[in-house]
């Protein structure tokens, strides 16, 4: 038997698939190659803006014909899209046979056995169940032998105006440290090097549970055979001094840290409910680089969210400007059913948001040529992930930018020291030393 995963979304999406994937190695299921040869599809989605929604549909639309060859092969849906859809989403594709959100992953062996008795398998609740943390008495399948995401929460107490998140994925629930701690420690001795904990403010991981995130980063750190640790997202209301310090004295932090801030005027922050003004966000920008040396920093961003004028668009490309992100990932804003945004007054046309979209990749374009130059001539150390055509190493320095040198297949897994010899914003070519 065997299993064919699509997924969307954001990390925590991919590492829910990881979770998956390990879910039915148990059953014993094996990996298809392709979708065609599948006894189960499972498409694990994302509904953050309508881009992801519209896809999922094209895809029910082509995986529909598995079931000519094959009639007992199923059809599942899964994930955020799942969630906000709930019934409405079988009723408008039939075909699925198989529909759970995030809160249900655990109970995906039931659903299956459900399913191939003929009915049709929901589980699709309003609030989180008590017996959730099952999930993580399974193991995860990875692609990347070196690297792995270690999911340490779930859901998000933020409010963000026009995000889905809270609705899809409920509240805040924490992980406990012991099952954090245990992850990592099996992941590292399958031979795991960094570990990249993974939340939707993972800076405010503990406060459900009377802890702090600084706490988790020296716990992780303690485990010997951890070389690196990222996170991700971070948020930049509960980034607060505790965590910067951390970063700074954990040598095995990175020196990077993705902090999306949205939007650069107060007025349309204050819009979103961020919980923070753009002086703020600047003073958390510098409090980490004074704590943490040679830090740097990528972002995500919302282009014409309802009522942005132009002096508050000019304001966003300020806050570019200022820090100088080694990556900006843009959004245009997508209003969401069921989400404050959505019906706001001033909701911007969609050429102006793509003429403002445009001007923003210029400016950061330019910003990261700058970036990518200042990194020549310098020493870096990069962790060693894959190999290409027998000699061609790459990897990901500690300031999490991609990096390839010639060297051979015992690197692989290691982190060596290299000279920078050419440096663009998405790549450099480096040699050992
Ligand atoms: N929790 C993270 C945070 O607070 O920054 C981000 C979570 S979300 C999966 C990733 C990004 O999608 C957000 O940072 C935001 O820029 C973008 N996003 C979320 N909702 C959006 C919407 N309705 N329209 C456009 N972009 C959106
Ligand atoms: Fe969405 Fe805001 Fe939570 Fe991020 S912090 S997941 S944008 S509600």
């Amino acid at each position: 038997m065997k299993y064919y995963i699509k997924t969307f979304g954001c990390q925590m999406n991919f590492n829910d698939s990881e979770r998956i994937k390990g879910m039915l190695q148990t059953l014993g299921y094996q990996e298809a190659k392709d979708w065609k040869e599948a006894d189960i599809i499972l498409i694990n989605t994302c509904t953050i803006r309508e881009k992801p929604d519209q896809k999922v549909f094209s895809h029910l639309g082509e995986y529909k014909k598995l079931k000519e060859q094959n009639p007992k092969a199923l059809i599942g849906v899964c994930g955020c899209l799942a969630q906000r859809m709930g019934f409405e989403l079988i009723q408008k594709s039939p075909v699925v046979d198989i529909m759970f959100s995030s809160f249900n992953m655990h109970q995906l062996p039931e659903l299956i056995q459900q399913a191939q008795a003929g009915y049709k398998a929901v589980a699709i609740l309003e609030n989180p169940p008590d017996d959730e943390d099952k999930l993580w008495d399974y193991p995860t399948v990875r692609d990347n032998p070196y690297c792995a995401y270690v999911t340490v929460m779930k859901g998000c107490d933020k409010n963000c105006t026009y995000c889905v998140v809270p609705k899809t994925r409920g509240r805040q629930r924490s992980r406990s440290i012991e099952s954090i701690l245990k992850e990592v420690r099996d992941l590292v001795s399958d031979g795991v090097k960094e570990v990249h904990l993974l939340g939707q403010n993972v800076t405010a991981w503990g406060k459900d549970i009377g802890k702090h995130f600084s706490e988790l980063l020296y716990r992780v750190a303690e485990i010997d055979k951890v070389e690196r640790i990222r996170f991700t997202t971070g948020h930049p209301k509960d980034l607060d001094e505790g965590i910067a310090k951390a970063m700074g004295e954990v040598g095995k932090v990175c020196e990077h840290i993705h902090l999306p801030f949205q939007a650069g005027s107060d007025r349309i922050l204050k819009l979103m409910d961020r919980g923070y003004t753009k002086e703020e966000y600047l003073e958390k920008i510098s409090m980490l680089k004074e704590y943490v040396k040679g830090i740097t920093f990528s972002t995500d961003v919302i282009v014409g969210f309802p009522t942005e004028t132009e002096e508050d668009f000019e304001e966003t490309l300020d806050v570019l400007k200022k820090v100088r992100f080694e990556q900006v990932f843009s959004f245009k804003f997508s209003p969401r059913p069921d989400t404050p945004a959505y019906s706001m007054e001033g909701q911007v046309p969609d050429q102006v948001k793509t003429q403002r979209m445009s001007r923003l990749l210029q400016l950061q374009k330019e910003i990261m040529g700058e970036v990518a130059k200042s990194y020549e001539g310098t020493l870096q150390e990069v962790l060693i992930e894959s190999i290409e055509h027998g000699n061609k190493l790459i990897g990901r320095t500690r300031s999490n930018r991609w990096a390839s040198m010639e060297g051979g297949v015992e690197m692989l897994g290691k982190v060596v020291k290299v000279k920078v010899i050419r440096s663009y914003p998405f790549n450099m070519e480096c040699e050992l030393v």
